[in-house]
């Protein structure tokens, strides 16, 4: 029997990896949706090879290029928000959310109000609106799957195991473009160097959010989001291979490891395939030629966005959605050369000065609230880029 599969975000790194491995077995699914940004030509190529019921921009002025594209094709076509949540809203038995920052939560809350199984793979919609996202899935009978390498390698751990015997969960981190820099030069890092991934071949921000570490700092929230374990038993730990995931520690002191190579490929398969698993193709570790694994402690001098996280997950509330449109705003201020590498960090840190006294974690995390929040955040945000504006 076929599967019907949208996929949110399918242009970006995420959803070609997924577009690729649906490719691969064409012939067990049916797809629904796909969507995408401003890269028209790429979306219009995936939903003719894959047959797509609709393709969907998210934005308004792409909609005639996009139909120009389709044209004759007998696809359907649709732009802007709005037309993001209803693609989300056909009926599917598997999504995957894939779009990048908080722009993933309307159509991903949309996804799990018709009961499916949700991809999760923007962390953004779990940070800020964790509860929310939970209690959707839970009302509609919807499955959330993890996606981020970590927290699939996490997930895959736990199988079989109860949370409750958890002493620790720890996730890696490759430490990003800048690790072995001497932390003088940062200041000075450009933007050529922060796009640039050691290990990964991820999009542009989360590349620039693994070199700040702002991507570990919301995978500690999303580990504490999806999991529900608490903040103390979660830790980062820098491992400059990328081959160790995850690993999750239990109370007779067993860590159990999930170890694979860097390719998204694994996470997607494994949340495309559950509870089953499938051969992937991805590439088999050679452990011999590897020969070690190494880790070291994050340098939270390095990395203020840790430290940062931590305080979302004591404030809880709408903390999480303050810190994510914060982020997401300082880095647009970097990759719009504003601002230098280490303001990004600065800027976070002076819109948590600004709006931490608001009763934050005790406000209800509603769709409203999280986007009333956001936008204050980004406001602020956007001052504090002025102040620091070079
Ligand atoms: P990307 O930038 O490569 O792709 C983002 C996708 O979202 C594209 O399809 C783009 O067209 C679409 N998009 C961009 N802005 C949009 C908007 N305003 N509204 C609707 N759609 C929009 O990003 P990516 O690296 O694939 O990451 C996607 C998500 O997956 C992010 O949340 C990221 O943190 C997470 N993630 C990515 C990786 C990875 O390896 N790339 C790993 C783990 C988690
Ligand atoms: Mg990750």
């Amino acid at each position: 029997m076929t599967r019907k599969v949208t996929i949110l975000g399918s242009t970006g790194s995420i959803g070609c990896n997924t577009v690729d491995l649906i490719e691969r077995n064409a012939q067990d699914f049916e797809v629904v949706a796909l969507t995408g940004g401003r890269s028209v030509e790429k979306l219009a190529k995936q939903a003719k090879a894959l047959q797509a019921e609709i393709a969907v921009t998210a934005f308004d002025d792409c909609y005639a290029p996009l139909m120009e594209a389709l044209e004759g094709s007998g696809i359907e076509v649709a732009a802007g928000e709005q037309a993001l949540c209803e693609a989300a809203e056909r009926p599917a038995d598997w999504i995957m959310s894939a779009i990048v920052g908080a722009a993933g939560l309307p159509p991903g809350l949309k996804a799990l109000e018709q009961g499916t199984t949700l991809a999760l793979a923007n962390k953004e919609s779990l940070v800020t609106a964790g509860s929310l996202l939970k209690s959707t899935a839970n009302e509609h009978g919807a499955r959330i799957l993890p996606v981020d390498s970590e927290h699939s390698a996490v997930f895959q751990a736990l199988v079989g195991e109860d949370v409750s015997e958890v002493e620790r969960v720890v996730i890696t981190a490759s430490g990003g473009a800048f690790r072995d820099w001497p932390i003088e030069r940062l200041a000075s890092a450009t933007l050529a160097e922060a796009s640039s991934h050691p290990n990964w071949d991820m999009g542009q921000r989360i590349t620039i959010d693994s070199a700040t570490m702002f991507n570990k700092a919301l995978e500690l929230i999303e580990t504490h989001e999806f999991f529900e374990i608490s903040p103390d038993k979660i830790e980062a730990i820098v491992h400059p291979e990328s081959l160790v995931h995850a690993l999750v520690g239990f109370r007779d002191g067993a860590l159990m490891a999930h170890v694979g190579p860097p390719d998204m490929r694994h996470a997607i398969g494994y949340a495309l395939n559950w509870p089953e698993r499938a051969h992937l193709p991805v590439e088999r570790l050679n452990l011999a030629r590897i020969g070690q694994f190494t880790f070291r402690d994050p340098d939270e001098e390095r990395y203020p966005a840790l430290a940062q996280a931590r305080w979302v997950m004591e404030e809880g509330g709408l903390a999480g959605a303050v810190f994510n449109a914060a982020k997401e705003r300082a880095l647009d201020g970097f990759i719009e050369e504003s601002i230098g590498f280490l303001d990004m960090a600065a800027v976070v840190a002076d819109v948590i000065e600004i709006m931490s006294g608001e009763g934050l974690g005790l406000a209800a995390i509603t769709l409203d609230s999280v986007q009333e929040v956001d936008e204050l955040a980004r406001a602020h945000a956007d001052a504090a880029i002025t102040r620091r504006q070079r």
